[in-house]
C-alpha cells in the first residue's frame, strides 16, 4: 500500500477516538486537521484501510457505514435508543459450530451486529 498522508490522518483519527464511527463522523474529525479533504477521499481511504486490515468494518448501522479502530474479528451490539455500538466477544468456535449446521458454507470471517437496548438504557425504562 502506497503511503498517503491523507490516509495517515484518517487512520490516526479513527485510532485516537477508539470508537465505532460512521464515514461521515470520520470526515468531520479529519476536516479539523485537514480542511480541504473531501468525503470521497475519506470513503476511498477507509475502504483501502479496511481492505488492508488496518481498521475493521462494522457494516451498515442505521443507514450509515461504520468503521472500527480494532481490525480483529469481533461482533457488535447496537443500542437502538442511545445509538451506542458495543463490542461483543462471542466465542468464535461456538459461533462457527452453529453456522456449520448450514451445509456447504466455508466461513472466512464474521460481521455480525445484534440490536436491542443496552444495560444503561434498559435501567432508565
Ligand atoms: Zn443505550
Ligand atoms: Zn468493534
Amino acid at each position: 500500500m502506497k503511503y498517503s498522508w491523507q490516509r495517515q490522518i484518517i487512520l490516526e483519527t479513527i485510532q485516537e477516538h477508539k470508537e465505532h464511527l460512521s464515514a461521515q463522523q470520520i470526515y468531520g474529525y479529519a476536516r479539523e486537521r485537514c480542511p480541504h479533504i473531501s468525503l470521497g477521499t475519506v470513503y476511498r481511504n477507509l475502504n483501502t484501510l479496511a481492505d488492508n486490515n488496518m481498521i475493521g468494518r462494522v457494516g451498515m448501522i442505521s443507514g450509515a457505514e461504520c468503521f472500527d479502530w480494532d481490525p480483529n474479528s469481533h461482533e457488535h451490539f447496537y443500542c437502538r435508543k442511545c445509538h451506542k455500538i458495543i463490542n461483543l466477544d462471542l466465542p468464535e468456535g461456538e459461533l462457527n459450530a452453529l453456522i456449520k449446521n448450514v451445509p456447504g458454507l466455508r466461513i472466512e470471517g464474521h460481521c455480525l451486529t445484534v440490536t436491542g437496548v443496552c444495560a444503561e438504557c434498559a435501567s432508565k425504562e
